[in-house]
């Protein structure tokens, strides 16, 4: 019995790191969090968004975001990174896939993320274009531990399930 090339179900996962500099706001999910600190990078540096645009590049073997989205390219610099979420979605999509469901874990010192989930989880939602009930986003600290606990860095994880229709 030969596998599937298109099984009813495949999962990914990704990852992101930024540092904080000086600044503000913290974009996280597409969403300005009011911070004295920022995340550098060479797009708009939203880490949840780096991790899910992963997590579905991962999901249809469609190697990585440096590869799609190389850091050296004018055409990112400052960009929004709802576009490369788009471009992730738009290739599944192509494959055959839509998004199941995106489980999202936030690491970071402070702020506390609480009072803006719930508008991170509904822009989230929006930008991959399915229901805020598929998207589920936590945040923990790093315990005052290293560079995250320090307040140096942000991190997320992120795994989705995507789903074959048919
Ligand atoms: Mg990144």
């Amino acid at each position: 019995m030969t596998r599937s090339e298109r099984p009813l179900l495949r999962v990914g996962q990704g990852w992101d790191l930024h540092r904080l500099v000086a600044g503000g706001p913290l974009r996280l999910a597409g969403v300005d969090v009011p911070h004295d600190r920022e995340s550098k990078g060479h797009s708009d540096g939203d880490v949840v968004l780096h991790a899910v645009t992963d997590a579905i590049l991962g999901a249809i073997g469609a190697g990585d975001i440096g590869q799609h989205f190389s850091d050296s390219d004018p055409r990112w610099r400052g960009a929004d990174s709802a576009l490369f979420v788009a471009e992730a979605t738009r290739l599944a999509r192509e494959r055959g896939y839509d998004l199941g469901n995106v489980d999202v874990t936030v690491l970071l010192e402070r702020p506390k993320l609480a009072p803006h989930r719930d508008a991170m989880v509904a822009k989230l939602a929006e930008i991959l274009a399915i229901p805020a009930g598929l998207v589920s986003l936590k945040a923990k600290t790093n315990e005052g531990l290293g560079p995250i606990g320090e307040g140096d860095a942000v991190a997320a994880m992120a795994v989705v399930g995507l789903v074959s229709p048919g």
